[in-house]
């Protein structure tokens, strides 16, 4: 199945199944605007859980905060996000529709390595088991043609990037032939800088009222509660507040689904540093965090690194970590090394002294600082098209069946009575009443056990239990697992330790140790 027919299988699958609705539903929708429903919020929460947990429990020198979306105005001007928080846009005059101009480079640069997949493919094909795809890809002249092509528009870019030249990159635009994907014209608008912070005013009177902005990272929050958080809890360098919450960015383009949305959630980490042992941290924290990643069990050959052309204003060294989504290699959470930049802003612009005295050195300095900045919701996406599959089954039949990680999934256990009489309901219900203090469970009695088995596969819950006549008189009950759906019989009183662990956050965090 092409892969973008899976994507807008997983779209669909998402509503019916409520995890992600668009907002505001009835009114058609408002664009890339998306509400989590009732198993969609479970999941959602889980990510939530095992980011924190693995932060604030599985760090000593870690510490959690909570801060207001209001901040003070000033604080944007100070971080440099009132002048710079730009994206370059672009209009195509005849579909009337408007584009990140980097985000048009991006495609066409990506376009480059399919072209070079394609040709090391077809020779892999071509050649069976004497394929040395390692000298094919040094010595291929049109392997070699491509990958200069590429590195010449990768290097024109970077350029125009640094040097904030929107004339140049509209004319990269135009040499790389680039066209409108609607109108299929390159009848391109100049390309201008757009803010994508929102504004909105505080105080209720025209003369009182002040333009104050949604947050467009969680970040800020942090820097400036760095001093409260600092002597209150008597943190030594060096040390990290994590912080999650809601953000919000006029995004330029909004595509693919919750990907890119204009409000969405952060989970951040500022670790401060003595300066000059950032770049260490730096490489510390990239590790630590694909570790995170990669105990979800999708595969290490499902992500990479990538390190950026262009770095923020703040920063001194940055790498994403890209995940394999259905359209491509994609950023799910950004590693950077942001300086003193924001800390010495801080000072400088509220005045106040920001320095930490550090008893070892014996010096005071303003902390240098490394940020680890994931999106829920994208790294939601990416839970969900990993875990979706479609599979055929013995005897012709298929099944949906969401393999999500049964730490993250939304309802651990199905208990399904057989039928809806005997007596078995009221044995589902005293053995749902005992195991939903400890995990998730959902009763279900309605339609044929197979249909709900379907159901339960269909939003990923790893166990189902069914409660038939001779449980009335063995306290025996039939597990199923989701993956293998293999069934065994199990006494009703070891379920929860059969159940509890695997299901549980812990059975990730334990993988990071
Ligand atoms: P992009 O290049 O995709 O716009 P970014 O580099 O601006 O992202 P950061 O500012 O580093 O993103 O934000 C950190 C994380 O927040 C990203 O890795 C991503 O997971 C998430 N994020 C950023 N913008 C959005 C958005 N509009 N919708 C959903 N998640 C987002």
């Amino acid at each position: 199945m092409a892969q973008e027919d899976t994507f807008k299988k997983i779209v669909s699958h998402c509503k019916e199944y409520g995890f992600v609705f668009p907002s505001s539903d009835i009114y058609d929708g408002l664009a890339a605007v998306y509400d989590y429903g009732q198993n969609g919020v479970e999941l959602k929460n889980n990510i939530k859980q095992y980011w924190w947990q693995s932060m604030v429990l599985l760090h000593e020198n870690i510490v959690g905060i909570d801060s207001a979306i209001f901040m003070h105005p000033t604080i944007w001007k100070a971080s440099g996000h009132v002048d710079a928080f730009n994206d370059p846009l672009i209009d195509n005059r005849d579909s009337k529709k408007r584009y990140r101009a980097d985000v048009l480079i991006e495609d066409q640069l990506a376009k480059y390595d399919e072209k070079i997949e394609k040709e090391v493919a077809k020779a892999k094909k071509r050649f069976g088991e004497s394929f040395d795809e390692a000298l094919f890809r040094q010595t291929n002249p049109r392997v070699l043609e491509h990958a200069q092509e590429r590195d010449a528009l990768h290097a024109r870019f970077e350029k125009a990037l640094n040097d904030n030249d929107l004339a140049e990159i509209k004319q990269i635009i135009l040499d790389e032939e680039i066209v409108c994907p609607i109108s299929g014209t390159r009848n391109w608008t100049d390309v201008r800088q757009f803010n994508l912070m929102f504004k909105t005013e505080m105080g209720s009177t025209a003369e009182g009222a002040s333009t104050i902005y949604l947050r467009p990272e969680t970040a800020q929050g942090i820097f400036v509660n760095y001093l409260n958080v600092q002597k209150t809890g008597r943190m030594k360098v060096p040390f990290g507040i994590a912080q999650i919450g809601k953000a919000f960015r006029n995004e330029i383009v909004a595509r693919q689904f919750i990907f890119r949305m204009r409000e969405f959630e952060q989970m951040e980490m500022q670790f401060f540093v003595r300066p000059g042992t950032e770049l260490d941290w730096f490489k510390k924290w990239k590790e630590t965090r694909m570790a995170w990643h990669q105990a979800l069990g999708f595969g290490a050959e499902n992500y990479r690194f990538h390190d950026h052309e262009k770095l923020a204003h703040y920063a001194n060294a940055a790498s994403d970590v890209e995940f394999r989504m259905p359209f491509g290699f994609k950023e799910v959470e950004g590693i950077h090394s942001r300086t003193n930049f924001d800390l010495s802003q801080h000072e400088k612009y509220s005045g106040r002294s920001i320095k930490y005295f550090d008893p070892e050195a014996n010096e005071s300095y303003t902390p240098y600082v490394i940020e680890t900045s994931i999106g829920v919701d994208r790294m939601f996406l990416s839970v969900m098209c990993h875990s979706y599959q479609e599979e055929q089954l013995e005897g012709g039949d298929t099944r949906v069946v969401l393999r999500l990680p049964a730490a993250l999934a939304p309802v651990k256990l199905a208990v399904l009575p057989l039928v809806k009489k005997d007596g078995l309901p009221e044995k589902a219900r005293e053995i749902m009443d005992d195991l939903k203090f400890h995990f998730n469970c959902k009763y279900e009695e309605k339609d044929t056990i197979g249909k709900r088995y379907r159901r339960m596969d269909a939003i990923g819950t790893p166990y189902c239990i069914t409660v038939d006549h001779e449980t009335l008189t063995d306290n025996c009950v039939t597990l199923r697992d989701r993956d293998t759906m293999e069934q065994q019989r199990v006494p009703v009183g070891q379920l929860r330790s059969l159940i509890e662990d695997k299901v549980s956050i812990t059975s990730l965090l334990k993988k990071l140790q």
